[in-house]
C-alpha cells in the first residue's frame, strides 16, 4: 500500500493544490497533506486554521490525510511511512526550486522519491500569495479556493 505526502505551507489551500492532491490519490493508495509548521516564515493562517481549510475542503477523499509538521520533510515522510513526496510543477519559474530539492531530499535520503506533478493549465497562475494579496483588497477569490477558504478569507479581511 504506496503512502506518499505532500507537504507545503498551505497558507491558504487554493484550487491548484487540490487538483495535485486529485492526481496523487490516482496513483497512490493514501496521501498525507502536511502543514509546515515553519517558525521562521510569518504566515496569515494558523497551522490549526490551515489543516481545518485542508480537512473541510477534502472531506470527499477518503484517502486523504491532513497533518502538519516541522522538521525535514524526509523525516516526517519516514515517520509516517510514506515512499514517496508530490510536489507541484506550475512553470519554468517552479522548476529549478523544486529540482533542487528533490535532489537534496535524495541526498538525505535515497528511498524517498519526490513526484512532480503538473496541474490543470488553468491553475499554473495560481498562488497562495496571490490569492492572500486578491482578499485583502476585496477582490473575489471564489473562483480560486475552495468556499471555506472564502470564507475564511473574509474574516481576516473584514470589509471597511
Ligand atoms: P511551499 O511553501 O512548500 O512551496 P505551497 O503551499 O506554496 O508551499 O505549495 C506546496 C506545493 O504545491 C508546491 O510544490 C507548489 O509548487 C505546489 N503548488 C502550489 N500552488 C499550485 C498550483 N496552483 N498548481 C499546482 N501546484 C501548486
Amino acid at each position: 500500500m504506496a503512502k506518499v505526502i505532500y507537504p507545503g505551507t498551505f497558507d491558504p489551500v487554493t484550487n491548484g493544490h487540490i487538483d495535485i492532491v486529485s492526481r496523487a490519490v490516482e496513483l497512490f493508495e493514501q496521501v498525507n497533506i502536511t502543514v509546515a509548521r515553519n517558525p521562521g516564515k510569518t504566515s496569515l493562517f494558523s497551522v490549526e486554521e490551515r489543516v481545518e481549510m485542508l480537512n473541510e475542503s477534502l472531506k470527499n477523499y477518503s484517502r486523504v490525510v491532513v497533518d502538519s509538521f516541522d522538521g525535514l520533510v524526509v523525516d516526517h515522510a519516514k515517520h509516517v511511512g510514506a515512499v514517496g513526496i508530490i510536489r507541484g510543477l506550475r512553470a519554468i519559474s517552479d522548476f529549478e526550486y523544486e529540482f533542487q530539492m528533490a535532489l537534496m531530499n535524495r541526498k538525505l535520503a535515497g528511498d524517498i522519491t519526490t513526484i512532480l506533478l503538473m496541474p490543470h493549465a488553468r491553475y499554473t497562475y495560481l498562488n497562495s500569495t496571490i490569492i492572500r494579496n486578491l482578499a485583502q483588497f476585496q477582490g473575489d477569490v471564489s473562483e480560486f479556493v475552495p468556499s471555506i477558504v472564502v470564507e475564511k478569507l473574509k474574516t481576516k479581511f473584514p470589509r471597511k
